[in-house]
């Protein structure tokens, strides 16, 4: 017999299935027991009896809750229950049973500190909560390479182990390769831009890792990266493609996610843009009181753009030259770099790249940078480079923003961060 979901139950009243699943619920009515099991589609109550073969009637009281089971039985219409039909068990058996106690709580009944819960991620991904978070960002990932490939980019693979630190500035991990150092890779931006001058348009789901040793809600050392890259482009150009993205991506998490993001609680709107000055910026922030270094938004300035324009993504554009990195285009005293803000948080650096050899020595300079150690990097522009831009949107920053989680580890699987290696 062929295993039915539980989601295919509706189409098979009146027939004899067989169900695999976890279980998440007993209830003991005497005369007859309930078993509630669920599987990746849903859940299902189910009804054991006297005659129920396999387990005995009396030992389902024994089977402990997130114990794998198989069970067959008739599925009946009952108007009554929450499912609208149930199915009467004809057999259980035993496919994995759960040890008990269990360390927390899948059923969500009881709360269990975050810690708790990422020490046993495993369990926790039990938990309906936990899944549908994961299951949205599925489609986040989805709706991302879907928009890409519409928008005619071609997806491409990046190293992650490295000879020198690509950007200068943030602390990178060390590794031992061979009788060498290396470095694990905190962006690829190098890469992404040496692929735009010969390929175009290109994008990429990158892993980073930052050395960072702060412990904040919106840090991981490790985290992932939609980048994308695209040549004859400048900023105002890239930041059209970042709201087309995130618009597509909000759209189909609406679309294809309605269940999850009900079961959260999560309202989702497609969120509109707005461009500013980082001048502007500043202004506004003077007249609101709120204090900002001088090439940098503050936290505080980011949560206030997000108060100030709700449901909108806020591109901070005419950075301050100093405030970016060393292969963001100047112009003026300023740069074609922006930050783009959503929901009071950054979610994308970005930006107009050097493309001049010349310039980009120069700019190496003005930032203190060995000019030595990025000679491959430089001389990537001197064959043929034209103009480029791209930007660097955070997958488990735009995660947790997406759904209103307050912390970034409640949309990263295994997180990694200054105290956690494992699991
Ligand atoms: P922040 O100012 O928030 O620390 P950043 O400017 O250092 O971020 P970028 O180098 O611009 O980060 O990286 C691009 C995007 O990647 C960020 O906008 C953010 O969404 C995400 N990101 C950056 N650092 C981290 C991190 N440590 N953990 C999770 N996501 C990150
Ligand atoms: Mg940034």
């Amino acid at each position: 017999m062929e295993r039915t979901l539980i989601k295919d139950l509706k189409d098979n009243i009146g027939k004899e299935v067989l169900l695999k699943g976890w279980v998440s619920e007993i209830r003991n009515l005497s005369k007859v027991k309930f078993i509630i099991l669920y599987d990746r589609t849903g859940d299902i109550q189910s009804v054991a009896n006297k005659t129920t073969e396999g387990v005995s009637f009396n030992a389902i009281d024994d089977i402990s809750k997130e114990s794998v089971i198989e069970l067959i039985g008739t599925v009946k219409e009952h108007p009554e229950s929450r499912w609208g039909f149930e199915v009467l068990i004809k057999s259980v058996s035993m496919i994995a049973a759960a040890e008990t106690p269990l360390p927390v709580d899948p059923s969500e009944k009881s709360q269990t500190h975050i810690d708790k819960r990422l020490d046993y991620r495993f369990l926790d991904l039990h938990s309906k909560r936990t899944q549908n978070i994961f299951k949205i960002q599925s489609t986040i990932l989805q709706g991302f390479r879907e928009f890409m490939y519409q928008e005619g980019a071609m997806e491409v693979t990046l190293p992650s182990i490295i000879g020198a630190s690509s950007e200068g500035g943030t602390d990178l991990f060390t590794i031992k390769y061979f009788e060498k150092q290396a470095l694990l890779s905190q962006s690829c931006q190098l890469y992404k831009q040496m692929l735009a001058c010969s390929m175009e348009k290109i994008f990429t789901v990158f892993t980073a890792w930052r050395a960072e040793k702060h412990n904040t809600v919106r840090h991981l050392n490790e985290s992932r990266q939609f980048d994308y890259e695209e040549a004859f482009a400048d900023d105002k150009r890239v930041m059209t493609v970042l709201t087309q993205c995130v618009q597509f991506i909000v759209k189909k998490v609406m679309e294809d996610r309605k269940k999850e993001l009900e079961s959260l609680g999560v309202e989702l709107q497609v969120p509109g843009e707005e461009y500013l000055t980082f001048e502007k910026v500043q202004e506004i922030m003077k007249k609101e009181g709120i204090e900002m270094p001088a090439h940098d938004l503050s936290g505080e300035a980011e949560k206030k753009l997000g108060v100030l324009y709700p449901n909108t993504i806020v591109y901070v554009h005419d950075w301050p030259l100093e405030g970016k990195p060393f292969y963001i285009m100047p112009h003026g005293k300023n740069s074609k770099g922006f930050d783009a803000i959503w929901k009071g948080m950054e979610i994308t650096s970005g930006g107009q790249r050097v493309h001049d050899p010349k310039l980009l020595e120069e700019r190496l300079k003005a930032h203190g940078l060995d000019l030595a150690a990025f000679k491959d990097y430089i001389n990537s522009f001197r064959y043929g480079a034209p103009p480029h831009a791209g930007w660097g949107l955070g997958l488990e920053r735009f995660t947790m923003l997406m759904l209103g989680l307050d912390n970034i580890r409640e949309a990263v699987l295994f997180p990694r961060d200054r105290d956690r290696l494992t699991p």
